[in-house]
């Protein structure tokens, strides 16, 4: 694996020494000084990984893990902070600060390479979802991930162990809903039917192999991004690199610490809720990439991707359809009379009468201002022309209604009708029914053409 490391630290042999041991596994290393720099690098160079000294003038470790973890556009840039004390108040201040883990100087290489390599994992997941949600539209707010609320969350805590359990509840009991299963196989049932934010698991479980167990915890699908925290002893320290180069997320040590576990687990659920709101994000951007705001109609690159499948199915296997394609007379006069956000209204409520009025394999889309069309799979143009005829009846019969200011507004559209045959192409089914839309408007509107 390749990953850009940052390594600030104010003292150079520090540097120097973290520098040797990463090139030594092929990472690239970067470097800062201070604190001012490190945010300056992380902006610019968008390192996997930053390994922080704690103890730096003017600005020290704690205070750039926070401001790194306040700003979206680097807040998931995992943080390593790296220490000459291993006293607890600071562990907690820093993972308070938003620190993922700690590494107390002078740094040992197991420590060290299982905690980069299994942290700039998830970095690369966190890219690949950051850059997926750039590609599409993205409607989400721009949060950052130390935003994200913990409370109420859902953990999982698999151990076999009551006092253990009994130290869990008391002290998270009260901010998050807490589930405790000492039976593995229920455990896996359990992560199998809910969606938890956390799963805690305890190295030292008599009753089944704890690596298997979270191995089998990721191959469920729903929890499969479910962060997962071990509890373990100083003496696992093999069996905990090999977790996480499995995939576990994080890991503390016995004596639990209260204030520790609380900092680590809700880490790792901020983290969780960040990734899936990214995720979300990106799902919804992808549905918004069919779909038109103001109606909720399929747009038209959708459109013209489904008449493209229809003409292909046409051509091999026969399995015709027709094209209804729809405009709304004198729809400027409208806005200009009534205003804009009246006309937007009539363009919804024209857009679910459209809906109403057709079965529900027929594809209806905005085509563009206030022209629609709609494909009719199955259908002759004699059934296409009943539909055509009837939609145009639910527009001229039903006033739309806009509200109090314009109120009931009438009005009527005219529709083109043409059945594709098996020479078309998209622009030439197309162009019939447009032929005919131009006709039923040159007659006079409000009404019905179909294609001789
Ligand atoms: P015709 O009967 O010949 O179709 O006349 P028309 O006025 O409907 O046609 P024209 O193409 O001249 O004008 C279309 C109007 O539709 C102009 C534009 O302001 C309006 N329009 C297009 N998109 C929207 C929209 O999203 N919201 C609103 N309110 N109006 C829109
Ligand atoms: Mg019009
Ligand atoms: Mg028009």
């Amino acid at each position: 694996m390749s990953a850009r490391v940052l390594v600030v630290d104010d003292v150079a042999p520090n540097i120097r020494i973290l520098e040797a041991k990463l090139s030594t596994e092929y990472f690239y290393v970067l470097t800062a000084t201070n604190g001012p720099e490190a945010l300056e690098s992380a902006a610019r160079d968008n390192p996997d990984i930053i390994l922080l000294d704690v103890m730096m003038p003017d600005m020290d470790g704690f205070e750039v893990c926070r401001r790194l973890k306040a700003d979206p556009a680097v807040s998931h840039i995992p943080v390593v902070m790296v220490t000459a004390l291993s006293d607890m108040a600071d562990r907690i201040q820093g993972l308070e600060a938003g620190a993922d883990d700690f590494l107390t100087k002078p740094v040992n290489d197991l420590a060290l390479f299982s905690r980069v390599r299994s942290l700039v994992r998830l970095k690369m997941t966190m890219d690949e979802l950051k850059l997926r949600r750039q590609t599409g539209q993205h409607f989400g707010q721009n949060h950052s991930e130390s935003e994200m609320q913990v409370d109420g969350a859902s953990v999982l805590v698999i151990d076999d162990n009551r006092s253990d359990a009994k130290h869990m509840e008391r002290h998270m009991g009260e901010r998050f809903r807490m589930t405790f299963e000492a039976d593995a196989e229920k455990a896996l049932a359990l992560a199998g039917t809910h969606p938890y934010d956390l799963i805690i698991v305890s190295l030292d479980h008599r009753g089944a192999d704890p690596l298997r167990l979270t191995s089998s915890i990721r191959n469920i699908p729903i929890s499969r991004q479910t962060p997962i925290l071990l509890v373990g002893e100083e003496s696992d320290a093999e069996r905990v690199a090999k977790a996480l180069e499995m995939g576990v997320n994080d890991y503390i040590l016995r004596p639990i610490e209260a204030s520790e576990l609380m900092a680590r687990a809700k880490t790792q659920i901020r983290r969780k809720r960040y990734q899936d709101m990214l995720r979300q994000d990106v799902e919804h951007s992808i549905a918004m990439a069919v779909t038109d705001p103001l109606t909720g109609l399929h747009n038209r690159g959708y459109f013209d991707q489904h008449l493209e499948t229809a003409l292909q199915r046409l051509k091999t296997s026969g399995k015709g359809f027709s094209l209804i394609m729809l405009d709304i007379d004198h729809f400027k006069a409208v806005n200009d009379t009534h205003g804009h956000p009246a006309g937007d209204r009539i363009l919804k409520e024209f857009a679910a009468r459209l809906t109403s009025g057709t079965r529900g394999f027929d594809l209806t889309a905005r085509y563009g201002g206030e022209e629609f069309v709609i494909v009719l799979p199955d259908a002759d143009l004699r059934l296409a022309e009943c539909v055509a005829e009837r939609l145009r009846g639910m527009v001229e019969d039903q006033p739309f209604d806009t509200g109090e200011e314009a109120g009931m507004i009438s009005v009527t559209c005219s529709l083109g009708v043409a059945e594709a045959c098996a020479d078309d192409d998209r622009a030439s089914v197309l162009k019939k029914a447009d032929q005919c839309l131009y006709k039923a408007k040159q007659a006079g509107r409000n009404q019905v053409v179909v294609a001789a």
